[in-house]
């Protein structure tokens, strides 16, 4: 049976709580423990499918298509494990599936409450498949205190009640504000959100205190006295110019060895121990600190100003340097800028992205960015709605089919991108209409893909047969448009096993790399694997003087 983790919020938001449950997770898994991971998100919607990735950050896709919180994308890279989509729980999640309960009669004859019914829930789906792991690390997303977190903070403690703290840990991420004028850290802001725990009967054992400056020893002390913790579970989770160099961090403030010892695991050789973490992060650490030399790349996107937005992307890119040995700089290109605009901020650029992207808005931004990357054979890579743009902007400019578009932007003009109403997936067919609701109907997690031999993808992967995780409405209409996409100049280069979807493409002849996926690759990249695409794509761009 599971040892569980707990990691809770205080003080505010962003400071990171996912990342310090993937680290601790990393850390477990360094001491050869298996490991779940899990995210309890107070939010009323059924998943983040339908958030906007300006205000909530990028939504994730697991390999089964559960859209889920951009957290997990921390999970999967930093512990290497695959999530699912019973690792993730919303409040929407909860309470339709007790409300579907209570209309069969499940509850007959009893009035439906937050306690015990919704709490009996969350509770289910925190202890789901944990006989199967050493450790669950169950991260409560939002703040404590904040109105919709009750219901997650009580089943908690009721937990601890059921199983006692020698199978559950509380880890409490908090913030230390370093006031200038008085030239200290504040710890009131952390005393009060551990009263808040409290009050709703949670103590946590150990305080994980973002600071940006190291923690005096009085305050930590200060800390400990006041909000009843050990002072040896006092941790300074310090600023980091990078997140991979977090888990060495806090190996080094004993983070791993405080949860070692709540849960008195005998000690094993930590000689041996400090050795595997720091060889697992120390290679990384040397390329993040000294890189051989710097590569610009541009993304062109709609939602440039909350790097939460593309948090996926942004992290394969710089794997994607690790693997070259540079470091990347992205050049963030507000796709909504005048065609003109665009052009000008490409000309020092030595590759180009356009990412994945919804509706209308910024399209023709994006498609100035294709012809630029074709025209000047700048290495381009597109990626979903980066790929239908790129056989768009071929279509039209190459082609001369002015009219070319797709239906998510118009029901007019030659839809070389439409809606399609049925494909193959898992042994079955899939069907949808146009008119249906939005959430969880789009074609959604892993489908695998035949690479034509030879081809530039062929070539990138080192394999006839792939699989890559998915998350979009429309398709290429290959059948009705093959004759004008190949005058474009497109080769397709991935096909769905049976043929009918278009997967991948590139162009024929005279460009360096030029390479688009209906797929979204940056899911699947790790710190320590980086995605064979976007180590090809940087590997291309490294040869343009940047
Ligand atoms: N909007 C496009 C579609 O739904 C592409 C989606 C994406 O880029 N993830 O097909």
């Amino acid at each position: 049976m599971s040892r569980f983790v707990f990691v809770t919020g205080g003080v505010m938001s962003s400071l990171g709580k996912g990342i310090a449950a993937s680290c601790i997770g990393a850390l477990l898994k360094a001491r050869n423990f298996t490991i779940k991971m899990k995210k309890l998100d107070p939010y009323i919607n059924v998943d983040p499918g339908t958030m906007s990735p300006h205000k909530h950050g990028e939504v994730f896709v697991m390999e089964d298509g559960c859209e889920a919180d951009l957290d997990f994308g921390h999970y999967e890279r930093f512990t290497d494990i695959t999530c699912s989509a019973s690792d993730s729980i919303t409040t929407g999640k909860i309470y339709e599936k007790v409300i579907c309960k209570e209309r069969q009669g499940d509850y007959l004859g009893s009035d439906i409450q937050v306690i015990p019914h919704i709490t009996n829930e969350i509770k289910d789906f925190i202890s789901f498949g944990c006989t199967e792991v050493d450790f669950t690390i169950c991260e409560i997303g939002g703040t404590v205190g904040d109105i919709e977190s009750f219901p997650y903070t009580e089943a908690l403690r009721q937990l601890i009640l059921e199983f006692g703290k020698e199978r559950i840990i509380c880890v409490h991420l908090s913030y230390l504000p370093f006031v200038k004028t008085a030239g200290e850290l504040k710890t009131k802001p952390t005393q009060h959100s551990v009263k808040q725990l409290q009050s709703v009967g949670v103590q946590p054992d150990i305080l994980l205190c973002r600071s940006e400056i190291e923690i005096p020893d009085d305050i930590k002390e200060k800390l400990a006295m006041f909000c009843n913790v050990k002072k040896a579970n006092v941790v300074t989770a310090l600023d980091a110019e990078n997140i991979y160099l977090i888990p060495n961090q806090y190996h080094e403030e004993g983070l791993d060895k405080s949860i070692y010892e709540h849960f008195k695991i005998p000690a094993e050789d930590e000689q041996k121990i400090n050795e595997k973490i720091k060889n697992k992060w120390e290679s990384l650490v040397r390329l993040i600190r000294h890189p051989d030399k710097t590569v610009k790349v541009a993304v062109i996107g709609k939602y440039t100003k909350l790097q939460d937005a593309y948090i996926s992307l942004t992290q394969a890119i710089m794997h994607g340097g690790f693997a070259n040995e540079v470091k990347v700089d992205i050049d963030w290109i507000n796709a909504e800028d005048e065609a003109e605009d665009i052009e000008r901020q490409l000309r020092n650029t030595s590759g180009i992205i356009v990412p994945g992207g919804f509706s209308s808005r910024g399209i023709e931004g994006k498609i100035a960015a294709i012809k630029f990357a074709r025209e000047n054979s700048i290495p381009f890579l597109g990626i979903c709605l980066g790929m239908q743009l790129a056989i768009i902007e071929s279509c039209r400019n190459v082609a001369g089919i002015t009219n070319a578009t797709s239906r998510e932007f118009s029901d007019e003009g030659e839809l070389v991108i439409d809606f399609m109403e049925s494909w193959a997936q898992g042994g079955g067919i899939q069907s949808r209409n146009p008119s249906e609701k939005k959430g969880g109907t789009m074609r959604l997690g892993r489908f695998e893909c035949e690479l034509v031999p030879d081809s530039l993808a062929h070539k990138v992967y080192g394999e006839y047969i792939i699989s890559e995780r998915h998350r979009h409405r429309y398709e290429v209409a290959y059948h009705k448009y093959r004759e004008l996409i190949e005058r474009a100049g497109i080769i397709v280069s991935g096909r769905s096993l049976d043929g009918q979807l278009v997967e991948m493409i590139e162009r024929a002849g005279g460009h360096p790399w030029f390479l688009a996926t209906q797929a979204h690759p940056e899911f699947k990249s790790r710190p320590c694997s980086p995605h064979p695409v976007f180590s090809e794509f940087v590997k291309c761009s490294c040869r343009l003087p940047g």
